[in-house]
């Protein structure tokens, strides 16, 4: 079929999927490109919504991935606000909310994550929040600011990044901040319990209070208003508002009801895809927040749930959609923003799989560079206010070779070296 006849569509209009039919074009794709969105706001980037814009930093203009003439400049039709709700395989069509049918000849499903929902008594109540869109910003913001100004109480369901950056943001403008964690130190099962011990002193410094080993049994409320949040250990923590930052789940209905495979529930689920960021279906692609790839370099099936994941796996979608040759082999990254912190993390080395971590550098003044080690190797390493080392980590864990700990420890031997 001539090219230009081709209608390639992408349902989820987030970073990946915006990326994907920006490669589309860039790549000289001249078919149709028809981007399904069922957010109103067009294509934007999320982490500054919990950093920069969240604290009244950045601009609302400043997050999105481009200005909205630019899609139909680029003979890009977007369709907002408008929910996919039926995926038919068979006849290779998509369902719009308002009974639209749409073909395809690709598909990519881009359809992100969403968060998870308190399954508590309390959660209807108006001061219970989650942090996932724009409009949630718009109002956390205003909500911050608001318990800045009367010496309010926010509880902060989670100590996963999220959740340690609103802590942040609400500390800048003043509000008592709680964190409730299950586990012993934030960001358990992304750093352990060595570096997560780090995050717990940052935020005690800037008055964060924690309370860790325990989960919210109730938000307590009046007249629809919070008053307070319990804990399963019988505490009870003064709270205005209450965010629940307790992670995100795939958006994979359309996918799984349309039959595609999906990776296994217990490890993340998803959309399964091959290292070419193809489903099942040989005409369906994945990408971003919803993708569990088949991952080469680390031989298991990742869902990654990071913006440079989105970044770089929609363009890569596009690419082995158009039939080029694609392994998706990147190595996770990460960044992060609290208080006068910048990080940068890349690997994967959840507890249990890793048996060292070694510091280099200063991590009482906030300057290191952590390296979590399977018998020498390097599995995961991160930066901290330290600069332009990405690269160089990242090589490290791809080239998988042994390391002395010792040496990976000296700041005075060049980092360079050591690849
Ligand atoms: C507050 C916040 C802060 C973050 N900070 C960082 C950070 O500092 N560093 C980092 O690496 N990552 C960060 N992330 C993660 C990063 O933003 C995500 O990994 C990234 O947004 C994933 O992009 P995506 O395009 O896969 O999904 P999304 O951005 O979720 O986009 C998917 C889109 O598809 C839409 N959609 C879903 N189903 C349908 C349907 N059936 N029909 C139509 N549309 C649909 C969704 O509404 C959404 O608009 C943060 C995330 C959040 C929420």
């Amino acid at each position: 079929m001539v090219e230009a006849h081709r209608t390639f569509v992408i349902v989820g209009a987030g970073l990946a999927g915006a990326k994907a039919a920006e490669t589309l074009r860039a790549e000289g794709f001249t078919g149709r490109v028809i981007l399904i969105g069922d957010e109103r706001d067009h294509p934007y980037e999320r982490p500054p919504l919990s950093k920069g814009y969240l604290s009244g930093k950045e601009e609302r203009d400043s997050v999105f991935v481009h200005e909205r003439a630019w899609y139909a400049g680029a003979d890009i039709e977007l369709h907002l606000g408008q929910p996919v709700t039926a995926l038919d395989r068979y006849a290779r069509t998509v369902r719009l909310g308002d009974n639209t049918v749409i073909h395809y000849d690709k598909l990519l499903l881009a359809t992100g994550s969403e968060p998870r929902r308190l399954d508590i008594p309390g959660t209807d109540l108006a001061g219970v929040h989650h942090l996932r869109r724009l409009a949630h910003a718009d109002r956390l913001r205003n909500v911050l600011a608001a318990l800045g100004r009367d010496n309010g109480h926010l509880v902060i369901a989670g100590g996963g990044w999220i959740g340690l950056e609103v802590a942040a943001a609400a500390r800048g403008y003043g509000a008592e901040v709680t964190v409730v964690e299950p586990e012993p130190t934030p960001l358990h099962q992304v750093v352990g319990p060595e570096v997560g011990q780090i995050f717990t002193e940052l935020h005690g410094a800037h008055g964060v209070r924690f309370h860790f080993g325990a989960r919210l049994t109730e938000i307590v409320g009046q007249d629809g208003m919070v008053l307070a949040a319990r804990t399963d250990d019988g505490e009870e923590h003064p709270a205005h508002d209450v965010l629940a930052a307790i992670g995100a789940a795939p958006r994979s209905a359309l996918a799984e009801a349309a039959g595609l495979r999906q990776a296994e529930r217990a490890r993340g689920g998803g959309i399964a895809v091959d290292a070419s960021l193809r489903t099942s279906d040989p005409h369906i692609y994945a990408a971003g927040d919803v993708a569990a790839v088949d991952h080469p370099l680390l031989g298991v099936r990742l869902r990654v749930e990071h913006w440079a994941n989105a970044l770089n796996g929609g363009p890569a979608a596009a690419r082995a959609m158009l039939g080029q040759d694609v392994t998706y082999d990147r190595v996770p990254y990460f960044f992060s923003d609290q208080y006068d912190v910048g990080l940068e993390y890349s690997g994967w080395a959840p507890p249990g799989s890793y048996d060292e971590v070694i510091i280099r550098g200063d991590a009482g003044k906030r300057e290191f560079i952590a390296f979590w080690l399977k018998d020498r190797r390097v599995l995961a390493g991160m930066n901290v206010n330290v600069w332009d080392v990405t690269e160089t980590i990242q090589g490290l864990i791809r080239a998988g070779g042994q390391h002395d700990p010792e040496a990976l420890a000296d700041p005075s031997a060049p980092l360079d070296s050591l690849l």
